[in-house]
């Protein structure tokens, strides 16, 4: 705050009285998001353009030249309704590796493990199924999936869950393609699954559609092979690529204190390679790298792009989704980190990180903001879809409103994740968020805006996309 007013220069209490027009109640001292500061710096006519000094300038980044760039292979999430097999298949493939054929296949669950096919052609599988833990990656700002794998039991239906795991993959860009599963069970109709996929406009192939589809059964490991083919088909399309010879970048999987080893971590390299004894820094926490491990628990030396290891050396614990960098200096990395932790707990105490209503206008007036994000949540279907879709008519050639999510029952934790990986605002109909995920959309900065009549929710959207919403107090 004090440093803004310097550079402005205005009276600091000036600052401090902008940011409590905007509802945000801050000290001299305090540190203000990029967002807050690009209103406030406006109030001022003032332009802000940011350059990252703090991180950047420490963790030099490697440009990659075209000829450095190596086909690495896809990293794939499954996701879909309870009990429609997502573990199964995991499972399934973790222990055939397939063709790969590898004695004893994988065994140890580290969060992530790389079959190879016998050709040689790799694939990796994050392996906590879910959108849940896809979307809260995401939301830490770990983008790993290339491909999601939809898995739908054909003996039952397209359920709610399926719906939000396809929503969270969609909002998150990352191609789709459907399984099919228990086709073994009498009373399997996958035929009627691709119909109800036709009618969400997820027309699959054999339905004349561009979505890849297999029918599978995990539990029996049929055609589970097809399906490989064609996640590696997809990955083809993606060109996936990464340089190996550079310093490690990527995202940390999962992380635990183990009583005998300290802290084990799983990270999955994106870029580059990763080596024992490299320095780290995986979200506010470093360490060298002691000893790595497979996911077959054997001891490796290095590991390159899009593939996981188990890594000791970290002094703490960081989240799933957090990243991690190797750097040249131990000096800088600590530096680094002891700078996000500061910011962390800064953090903690600022109110608003993600859009809010309040603010659109502004934003809008102010040229940072093109697109809004809305998750409808509604007690049915009729005034769902006719709320949506009046709200998507509300697009201008300034600000184009997307519906990333749309669908039946109360405000869930999980649409909170996805709001807040997706930068959304979240509209109830005539429903409430759970205690659950009141306290997340509260620790996230979520805005949640409540309803019970379409009309009202329209105008208010409308005012604020016109910049005419008075602040709520
Ligand atoms: P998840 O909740 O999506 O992880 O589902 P699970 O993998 O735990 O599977 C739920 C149940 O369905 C388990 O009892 C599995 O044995 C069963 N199941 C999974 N795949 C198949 C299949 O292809 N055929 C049959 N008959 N059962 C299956």
């Amino acid at each position: 705050v004090n440093e803004l007013a310097s550079m402005m220069d205005v009276p600091v209490t000036n600052i401090i009285a902008t940011c409590m027009g905007l509802g945000l109640f801050v000290s001299i001292n305090q540190r203000l998001d990029a967002e807050t500061i690009a209103i406030v710096a406006d109030e001022f006519n003032y332009k802000a353009e940011f350059v990252s000094v703090e991180l950047q300038e420490s963790i030099e980044e490697e440009i990659d030249k075209e000829e450095d760039l190596l086909d690495r292979p896809p990293i794939v999430t499954v996701m879909g309704h309870v009990d429609h097999g997502k573990t199964s298949l995991l499972d399934y493939i973790r222990h055939a590796n397939v063709i790969g054929g590898e004695a004893g296949g994988i065994t140890q669950h580290i969060g992530a493990y790389n079959v190879a096919l016998e050709d040689g052609r790799k694939i990796t599988f994050l392996d906590t199924p879910g959108h849940e833990a896809f979307t809260a990656m995401r939301a830490r700002g770990a983008q790993v999936t290339d491909i999601a794998i939809i898995i739908i039991a054909a003996d039952d239906n397209v359920m709610p869950q399926t719906i939000e795991a396809i929503n969270h993959a969609s909002a998150a860009g990352v191609p789709i393609i459907f399984a099919i599963n228990k086709i073994d069970k009498p009373g399997a109709d996958p035929e009627r699954i691709k119909g109800a996929l036709a009618n969400m406009n997820y027309l699959v192939e054999d339905w004349g559609g561009k979505y890849q589809c297999q029918e599978i059964s995990a539990k029996n490991g049929v055609n589970i092979e097809d399906l490989l083919e064609k996640v590696l088909l997809e990955a083809e399309l993606l060109e996936l690529k990464a340089n190996p010879n550079k310093r490690a970048i990527g995202s940390v999987v999962e992380s635990s204190l183990d009583k005998g080893r300290g802290y084990v971590t799983t990270l999955l390299v994106q870029a580059g390679t990763l080596k024992v004894g490299d320095i780290l820094l995986a979200g506010s926490y470093t360490g060298h790298v002691k000893a790595m491990f497979n996911e077959r628990g054997n001891r490796i030396e290095a590991v390159g792009p899009s593939e996981p290891a188990l890594i000791l050396g970290l002094n703490g614990a960081p989240q799933a989704g957090d990243n991690f960098n190797v750097l040249e200096s131990e000096k800088d990395a600590r530096g680094i980190a002891n700078k996000r932790e500061q910011l962390q707990r800064e953090q903690g105490l600022r109110t608003q990180k993600h859009i809010t209503l309040d603010e659109i206008g502004r934003r809008i007036a102010i040229g940072n903001f093109q697109e809004l994000n809305v998750i409808v949540k509604g007690d049915v279907d009729g005034s769902i879809e006719a709320l949506s879709d009046s709200l998507i008519k509300l697009s201008t050639e300034e600000i184009q409103v997307n519906i990333i999510h749309k669908a039946v029952g109360q405000i869930s934790e999980s649409d909170v994740m996805l709001a807040t990986a997706s930068n959304a605002i979240i509209v109830g109909f005539q429903v409430r968020p759970s205690i659950g995920a009141r306290k997340l959309a509260e620790k996230e900065a979520i805005d949640i805006r409540l309803y019970s009549i379409i009309y009202d929710a329209i105008e208010e959207l409308k005012s604020a996309m016109e910049g005419m919403l008075s602040p709520e107090i």
